[in-house]
């Protein structure tokens, strides 16, 4: 039997551990992508903690999935997918058939199966087995790293984009501005005209963001008092016609709702429990506002992401790259507040 390394963890809540495990056979269907890129994120912290499934006959489990990589082997039945195509992931297990499905909504599949790293295997490993149909092809010109980057990081902001319909009218509050959705998100806004305001709570974030961003974003402290006025100040005094929160504080979300523009959208896409956030219905009427939820992005948004960044319209940020090993400790990072940007593994 071939071995291979992998970063499993044992259980949901639990630790993480590097282990030589066997190399995964594809079955029918299915594809081995040897994996060149994955993302170390928040998501996968919140799937690690059992955000996304707790079920314990889940586990011991393989996480990750916002990988790139060439596929190695494929199984019985796979066509249009062979052996050295790069690819990268899409990771939603969905079922292809469904009304969502044919109509290319991939993300709003009514049979869906779950996530891979979550309901099966993921990339923190050598290899990784995934069905077929997820395995996107990677634009030419594109890097593993950037294809990485375009499974999340990247196809969450352009879906975000699409949903709000993000033009050149447009100030856009970008809540949680400094990590990898919030980055992708400031760049994409500006790349669509947009005038964006990236919002952080921490000086180093915001230095961050300033750094890696075109003078269309403007980052903009959300911490201490009148932080609604300081937004609809630094708007010309209407506020923000389109707020994103990508962090769930919902102190900072009553700011944005107190600060947004007549006929303003909020657009809300965390997965963290237990939190919610309801204006009174009359302000809906008043401000003709709108609330709007936004689930990750389709398959199509997920190579249209991987084309922005091959051919340079957007810049990838990544804080750190690290090797299998380093995995264990990215993830204690995060889980401490510790890390802001985004980690990938390169192995
Ligand atoms: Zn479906």
């Amino acid at each position: 039997m071939t071995m291979m390394n992998a970063c499993v963890l044992e259980e949901w809540n639990g630790s993480l551990s590097i282990d030589s495990v066997p190399e995964p056979e594809p079955g029918p269907g299915e594809v081995r992508v040897d994996v060149r890129a994955c993302g170390v994120t928040r998501t996968i912290e919140n799937a690690i903690r059992g955000g996304l499934a707790d079920d314990p006959d889940l586990t011991p489990r393989i996480p990750g999935h916002e990988f790139a990589g060439v596929v190695d082997a494929v199984g019985d039945g796979v066509d249009g997918v062979s052996p050295g195509d790069r690819v990268l992931a899409y990771f939603y297990l969905t079922c292809g058939n469904c009304d969502a499905c044919r109509r290319g909504d991939t993300n709003q599949c009514t049979n869906f199966g779950g996530w891979y790293g979550v309901n099966c295997d993921g990339a923190y490993a050598d290899q990784a087995v995934i069905p077929a149909s997820n395995a996107l092809p990677l634009p030419d010109g594109a890097s593993f790293r950037e294809g990485a980057i375009a499974t999340d990081g990247l196809a969450t902001p352009l879906h975000v984009c699409r949903r709000t319909d993000v033009s050149d009218a447009d100030t856009v509050l970008v809540i949680g501005a400094a990590g990898r959705i919030g980055i992708h998100l400031s760049q994409l806004a500006a790349l669509r005209g947009a005038r964006v305001l990236a919002a952080e709570i921490d000086d180093d974030r915001l230095e961050h963001v300033d750094a890696v961003t075109s003078d269309a974003v403007q980052p903009i402290d959300a911490r201490g008092e009148d932080v609604a006025d300081r937004l609809r100040e630094a708007t010309g005094g209407d506020g923000p016609t389109v707020v994103v929160d990508t962090v769930g504080d919902t102190a900072t979300l009553e700011d944005a709702w107190n600060a947004l523009a007549m006929g303003g959208q909020i657009v809300t896409l965390t997965t963290h429990h237990e939190r919610s956030f309801a204006p009174p219905l009359k302000e809906f009427v008043v401000k003709e506002a709108s609330i709007v939820g936004s689930r990750h992005a389709t398959k199509e948004e997920v190579v249209r992401a991987a084309r922005l960044l091959a051919d340079g319209r957007i810049d990838p940020i990544v804080t750190d790259s690290v090797g299998l090993e380093d995995v264990p400790d990215v993830h204690d990072r995060i889980r401490n507040g510790e890390s802001h940007g985004m980690a990938v593994l390169e192995p």
